[in-house]
């Protein structure tokens, strides 16, 4: 069983599961400037010494990963292995920073690559996708540059390993086996332990539904991120694991419920959807104007990527029906 320690408060000595696994797990809280708060970075004790994400670049998050590592007893310098959970900036950011120092290797899925890699096509496909959905070049505008200034916070990684889906890890004598659950990011990974302990980055949040991030391939085909996201939910609860270790917050002491709690908020929330275009077609912006009010650009944008996720769901039923009225989509239910 993998134990949750929160760093500095004990030692990899200090044995509360003998003789079930010599792996050691430690939570390593780094703040954020996003508003989603402090990350989690964990350091997995044993051979090869694994970090598993690291925080964004910035001098906080560093000190505090550091500090963490240090508390946990091992030095930034013994990492041997990086294994990022997903490319986004807050738990990738300080990728290259800690590969630097240590000489160790990061993994992270293909799916994600170049999200970390500083490529920058992506913007163009999000022009497309937002213009289509009936929003003014303003908005566009301000979503590229709160995009571009996030970028500061992750430095580009230019050497990955990739990770597939089911690979075994060896960790410690035991091994962690890399599961590919897309959605919340295209390239997104967990970690399973037999002993029924996932470490889940963000796709299992307690308190939070992880936002399924509308997301492009690199020819700009949109993919369906939402239909994906409830796909590994339920990977997840084929599982039934004992804890997950989640991106952010404390450990989830019931991962399957909370799965299944998300899976059903997203049934219901596709039902609203459904409602809001029961009668004439509708263009995205206007659904999301009708079921979110007074949203600034950013969290716009995050109602957009949530809504689209519902019409992809509708689209997969057979329930939708898709015109196109001056070069804006407008979305019906049949
Ligand atoms: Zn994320
Ligand atoms: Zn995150």
């Amino acid at each position: 069983m993998i134990i949750l320690r929160e760093a500095g408060k004990d030692s990899f000595e200090d044995n509360r599961d003998k003789g079930i696994s010599e792996m050691r797990l430690h939570r390593l809280e780094l703040p954020t400037p996003f508003p989603v708060g402090p990350v989690n970075a964990y350091l997995l004790a044993g051979d090869p010494l694994t970090l598993v994400d690291t925080g964004p670049k910035t001098v906080e998050a560093q000190t505090a990963l550091e500090r963490g590592v240090a508390a946990a007893g091992a030095r930034l310098g013994n990492i041997r292995r990086i294994l990022l959970t997903h490319g986004h900036t807050d738990h990738a950011g300080n990728a290259a920073w800690v590969a630097q120092r240590s000489g160790a290797a990061v993994y992270l899925h293909g799916g994600d690559r170049a999200k970390v890699a500083g490529q920058r096509g992506e913007l163009e496909h999000l022009k497309t996708f937002v213009t289509q959905a009936g929003l003014q070049n303003n908005f566009v505008e301000s979503i590229t540059s709160q995009i571009r200034s996030v970028r500061q916070y992750l430095d580009p990684l230019s050497k990955v390993s990739p990770l597939t889906d089911g690979e075994y890890l060896p960790l410690a004598g035991e091994r962690l086996r890399a599961l590919h659950t897309p959605g919340h990011s295209n390239g997104h990974v967990s970690f399973y332990h037999e002993d029924g302990v996932l470490v889940s980055g963000d796709l299992l949040l307690e308190g939070i539904s992880p936002n399924p991030i509308v997301e492009f391939s690199p020819d700009g085909k949109r993919i369906p991120t939402l239909p994906q996201y409830l796909q590994s939910l339920r990977r997840v609860l084929l599982l039934n694991c004992e804890v997950a270790h989640p991106g952010h917050g404390g450990p989830i002491a019931n991962p399957s419920a909370r799965a299944r709690e998300s899976i059903t908020l997203h049934e219901q929330r596709k039902e609203e959807v459904a409602a809001a275009i029961r009668r004439i077609p509708k263009p995205l912006a206007g659904i999301c104007e009708e079921l979110y009010q007074n949203l600034d650009d950013l969290n716009r944008m995050l109602a957009l990527s949530e809504v689209i996720g519902h019409l992809d769901l509708l689209a997969e039923e057979k329930r939708l029906a898709i015109t196109r009225k001056k070069g804006v989509l407008q979305y019906k239910v049949k």
